[in-house]
């Protein structure tokens, strides 16, 4: 028996990367209320950054799977494109888990830095210096992908491309701040989202 792709199964799918993304995360948010803050970077401009993303790759799709809302946005649906998304959410949460590992302790929601904060460059760090928001992408391009809406579809892309653009300036700014010559020379060896090859 082959799996029939449908918009049903595609909403599924949806529904376990957001349920596996949480189960990846659950441990590292339990952890790191144990660990010290250092500098704080939880201001109202952060966390609108971050209602707009939470909106965009989770309230809007959650609405949509429960209820098909807003139904005048409807597309038809691709069971070619829904598989595509089926492959590009498994990728997603790999890199999910591949960030969490390596980050550890020194992960956490918003800008803030640690105590005893570390520069991670190793493991998926080695070549990108922000391969947590690559998983992002990888989140919002899946959805996109599976569900056959265009706002429900592509509001993951604009509210996570929101944090994005917004984020990681001032991210890289607070890490210089801290890390100085070490962040800059990794700048330099990395990429953004992409491993820099050359
Ligand atoms: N931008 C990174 C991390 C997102 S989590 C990524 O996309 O993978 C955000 C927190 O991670 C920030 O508060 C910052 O303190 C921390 N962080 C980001 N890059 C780091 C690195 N290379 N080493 C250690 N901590 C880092």
């Amino acid at each position: 028996m082959t799996l029939q792709m449908t918009p049903m199964v595609a909403k599924i799918v949806w529904v376990l990367m957001a349920v596996g993304w949480y189960a990846l995360r659950i441990p590292h948010v339990r952890r790191s209320r144990k660990t010290p803050v250092a500098a704080d970077g939880m201001d109202g401009t952060e966390r609108l950054r971050l209602a707009v993303s939470l909106t965009g790759l989770g309230l809007i799709p959650f609405v949509y799977v429960l209820t098909g809302e807003p139904t005048f946005a409807r597309r038809l649906f691709h069971p070619e494109l829904a598989w595509a998304g089926v492959a590009v959410a498994i990728a997603a949460l790999a890199m999910f888990r591949l960030t969490h590992k390596a980050l550890g302790r020194n992960w956490s929601v918003s800008l803030q830095m640690r105590q005893d904060h570390k520069l991670v460059t190793e493991g998926v760090y080695a070549r990108i210096r922000h391969p947590m928001y690559t998983a992002f992408w990888l989140w919002a391009i899946a959805q996109a992908l599976l569900l056959p809406n265009w706002i429900a579809g592509l509001s993951g892309l604009v509210g996570f491309g929101t944090l994005y653009l917004l984020r990681v300036g001032p991210e890289e700014e607070m890490m210089i701040d801290r890390f100085g010559e070490d962040y800059r020379a990794y700048m330099a060896r990395t990429g953004r989202l992409l491993p820099k090859w050359f």
